[in-house]
């Protein structure tokens, strides 16, 4: 048998040279068969990539705006057209079928598209003559080298949430990604090179904890953006902050569907199941709580349940799946635990994905839509992240109490109502406690000239990703106050200056 696809480091500008003392299997799992090893970082690799990022910020942030707006519309136009590549490559690793991949891509675009307008984003204030001729201006200036972390299940997506904003504003960027798809961020690397960035501004080290904590507790590295499961981001905020960096970190999530008497409940039907089951429900926004609100419950289910009877599962490369393997086999098998949990707790199997038909191989990471019903906030389907193509429906008696269910939740990420009262939506949109909403639209992920985060356990830190936030995020603002042209100046004076 062939030596399986090396995957190594990217530093300085080209692929690492070196021979790494450890590395792990990547899968492809609509196959099951191992696609490629990834090399995983030692400290001393996460030396040399900060080495690297940090040579290239001593002039990446004093580049002009106009440099760093050709890079980004060269990297803008490269993207765009390469995207089907990129895609492909996402689903080997990933599995989501080739149409998410490319969806994926085009949500990251948007953050790209926004960093293209750096120039205006970096605009400071002018006050003239705060006192006589004292002018103050502001300015924001970039943070240095800054760490990005990105978890499996967006493995394009996500790092272009952060990449393009902290490059545009003067950063230079050691990017971790997934050890479990990380072709992705090299086929990135290598695409903004092709855009004309100069080396080291971009690097990308591969590995797991031993990588996280070399940038976690590396002195030169200033800001972390991390992106995966709570456990981690808590463990990922702390650990940053405590090292004196600022870091933004977002967790996972249960997100839920609050559906009222009086929505279209085929509206609401195809919602949750586009939702639920898109990417494996292996997404951040997915919806795995559909909350039935009054009599909704049993049309609902009943409706629902048609729809996943008609989905078709299989390799996200064979034209017409909708729903591809989950990431790996010890993933998938936890996920198929909490079918079994699920039942044990007296939960209502209402449709068993184990049973669904394949269009994949034998040996994929399947596990097909399941629906229950009849859950309770102490099951463990309720309570845990599942992060798999399980949904649940708890059914409660008034838009009060699915208020107080989703509001005692300990994450906070995204959520939706549906209903055809406005006033209803108003004020759902006002009482929750979560950090994004849909008005009857089930994934509400911000465009990318707004900011994306949740609240709660769903988000560590005090900004949100891309967008505006993520200006604020990769700089520092710095105030100065002057004085030109103005000889008597007052002569000595203790006192505390006074604008007068
Ligand atoms: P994960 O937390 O296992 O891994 C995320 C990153 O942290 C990876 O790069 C991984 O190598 C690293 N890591 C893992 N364990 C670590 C440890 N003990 N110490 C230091 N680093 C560690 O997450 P995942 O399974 O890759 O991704 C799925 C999770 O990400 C889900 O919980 C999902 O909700 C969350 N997610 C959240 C958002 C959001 O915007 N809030 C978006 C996408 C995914």
């Amino acid at each position: 048998m062939a030596d399986p696809k090396r995957i190594s480091h990217w530093i300085d500008g080209k692929p690492w040279a070196g021979v790494a003392e450890r590395a792990g299997d990547v899968f492809d799992p609509a196959t099951g068969e191992r696609a490629g090893r990834v090399d995983f970082a030692a400290q001393s690799e996460v030396d040399e990539a900060v080495a690297a990022a940090a040579r290239a910020f001593a002039s990446w942030r004093h580049s002009s705006l106009a440099t760093r707006t050709n890079v980004l519309f060269a990297f803008r136009e490269l993207l765009n057209a390469r995207k089907r590549e990129l895609a492909e490559i996402v689903t080997a690793e990933h599995g989501k079928v080739l149409d998410d991949a490319g969806g994926e891509i085009q949500r990251a675009l948007e953050a790209v598209e926004f960093a293209c307008g750096v120039p205006h984003l970096l605009k400071g204030g002018f006050s003239e003559n705060v006192s006589r001729k004292v002018d103050v201006y502001s300015i924001r200036q970039p943070l240095g080298v800054v760490g990005v972390i990105s978890p499996f299940n967006f493995p394009a997506m996500v790092p272009l949430w952060f990449m393009p904003n902290a490059i545009a504003c003067g950063n230079t960027v050691v990017l971790k990604p997934s050890e479990k798809d990380p072709s992705a961020a090299n086929y990135l690397a290598e695409l903004w090179a092709e855009a004309g960035l100069p080396d080291g501004v971009l690097n990308v080290l591969h590995g797991d904890k031993v990588a996280v904590d070399g940038l976690l507790h590396h002195p030169a590295v200033r800001g972390i953006s991390f992106v995966g499961s709570t456990p981690v981001a808590r463990y990922v905020y702390e650990t940053g902050t405590a090292n004196g960096k600022r870091v933004q970190a977002l967790g996972g999530a249960k997100n839920h569907m609050v559906v009222l008497p009086d929505a279209d409940l085929d509206l609401a039907a195809d919602a949750a199941v586009s939702a639920g089951f898109g990417s494996a429900g292996e997404r951040c926004m997915a919806i795995s709580v559909v909350v039935a609100v009054g009599e909704v419950g049993d049309e609902l289910v009943a409706k629902i349940g048609e729809r996943i009877s008609g989905l078709r599962v299989g390799d996200g490369r064979r034209s017409g799946c909708e729903m591809g393997p989950l990431v790996t086999r010890a993933h998938r098998d936890r996920v198929e635990s909490y079918v079994d949990a699920g039942v044990s707790a007296g939960a209502t199997l209402a449709v068993d994905g184990r049973g669904h038909e394949i269009d994949g191989a034998a040996d994929g990471f399947w596990l097909g839509p399941t629906l229950f019903d009849h859950v309770r906030p102490e099951m463990s389907l309720y309570a845990d992240e599942i992060f798999g193509p399980v949904l649940s429906v708890v059914r409660v008696p008034s838009y009060e109490a699915a208020l107080e269910l989703v509001n005692a939740n300990p994450y906070g990420n995204g959520t939706a109502i549906f209903t055809n009262d406005g006033g209803a939506a108003r004020r759902y949109q006002n009482e929750i406690e979560v950090g994004m909403v849909g008005v009857n639209v089930p994934i509400p992920v911000p465009v990318g000239y707004y900011s994306f985060g949740g609240w709660k356990d769903s988000l560590f830190g005090d900004t949100h990703a891309y967008g505006p936030d993520g200006i604020h995020f990769f700089t520092r603002t710095k105030v100065v106050t002057g004085r030109w042209l103005d000889p008597s100046h007052g002569g000595v004076n203790l006192g505390f200056p006074r604008n007068d």
